[in-house]
């Protein structure tokens, strides 16, 4: 590397953690970041925004303390936990995971990046990110945010999606990463992407520490990148929600299978296509109810990364309340403290939960 560019490099790196030193978030994981700590809120934070990521870190935290915590609770604990974050699949590999690190490293987490890299559900930025801030080794973190902020800074219009040219930032942030410093460095550019170069809208190019260095701010492209190619269409589904409740005011719920989309958690009965009322009354005597009394419900979307279910519902009284498993009834309270309804119905749990769906 050539001395102009190791200037260069030196810094960026000198803005950067000058600019965080003051404008640092306060978050409950950096005030008290044993590697456990940061290692859940890495997890929970990936497709989860802060602000609606904390309550649910604390609570965690508070319920499963520790790495032999995580590996011992129940697993029906454990998705009420993560109850509406979505992608339960990030709970149930962080206690793959912690159950790894019980039998293999003493309940800690190992201070080696291939062997972080090496357990379920820690992919490179996660590893990168427990490495640099937990155990001050020089890896880099790199998820979108860093990507976007590289691709405006070098003003490189190369595919960040494609797999050389996020190699090729990552050597970047390598170049740029002070050794002394690594995770700060590594934070400094995560908080820089959540605050000033932002992913949706104009950069914030007038309050960034970058701008006398920045190529995309000096020549007028920042907008226009970074260049993803853009995903493919999703595919739409039409589904059916049925609401039934006893005249107690409990509902039938079912558990999804154990694999697959949102596997092992509870719904409200669901059923491809979209059913006429007639269809659906069909439907629930095949499984050995009768209803009393009925009425179109609500109508909801939810978008998955590579799916659409439209909604639609129909609300059934149910005349007795004999089910056979895997369906329950489940009252107000076990609703809302034993069974994980995923976000995707969180339209209807809120419906369940008020006295009345009719
Ligand atoms: S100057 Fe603007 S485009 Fe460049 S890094 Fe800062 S916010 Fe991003």
């Amino acid at each position: 590397m050539n001395t102009a560019q190791d200037n260069i490099h030196q810094q960026m790196a000198t803005l950067l953690l000058q600019w965080y030193a003051q404008n640092k978030r306060m978050l409950p994981f950096r005030t008290n970041s044993t590697p456990y700590r940061v290692w859940v809120s890495e997890i929970m934070l990936q497709q989860t925004r802060i602000a609606a990521a904390m309550d649910h870190y604390n609570r965690f935290m508070e319920q499963l303390p520790t790495v032999q915590d995580l590996a011992d609770c129940p697993e029906e604990k454990l998705l009420k936990l993560w109850e509406g974050l979505g992608y339960y699949s990030r709970a149930r590999n962080l206690q793959k995971a912690a159950k790894v690190m019980v039998e293999q490293y003493g309940g800690e987490l190992p201070a080696d990046y291939k062997a972080l890299l090496s357990l379920p559900g820690i992919g490179e930025y996660t590893a990168g990110a427990i490495a640099s801030i937990s155990f001050g080794l020089p890896v880099a973190a790199v998820d979108g945010n860093v990507l976007r902020v590289f691709a405006r800074l070098y003003d490189d219009h190369r595919d960040i999606l494609r797999p050389d040219t996020k190699k090729a930032f990552t050597q970047r942030v390598l170049d740029c990463m002070p050794k002394d410093r690594p995770g700060d460095f590594n934070e400094a550019l995560m908080d820089l992407g959540a605050m000033v170069c932002v992913p949706n809208g104009a950069p914030q190019c007038l309050a960034c520490p970058l701008a006398e260095i920045c190529q995309g701010f000096e020549k007028g492209t920042a907008i226009e990148l970074p260049v993803k190619t853009p995903p493919k269409a999703r595919k739409v589904q039409q589904m059916t929600v049925l609401l039934v409740q006893t005249p107690e005011g409990k509902y039938l719920l079912e558990k999804r299978p154990e694999e697959g989309l949102l596997a092992g958690l509870w719904q409200p009965l669901l059923l491809e296509g979209a059913l006429t009322m007639e269809q659906a009354k069909q439907y629930l005597q095949s499984k050995g109810l009768e209803v009393s009394f009925s009425k179109e419900g609500a109508s909801a979307k939810h978008i998955f990364s590579h799916i659409e279910w439209h909604m639609k519902s129909f609300c059934f009284r149910a005349t007795d309340s004999e089910v056979n498993l895997p369906l329950v009834w489940a009252d107000k309270t076990e609703l809302e403290q034993e069974y994980s309804l995923p976000n995707a119905f969180k339209v209807y749990k809120r419906q369940m939960l008020k006295e009345s769906i009719f």
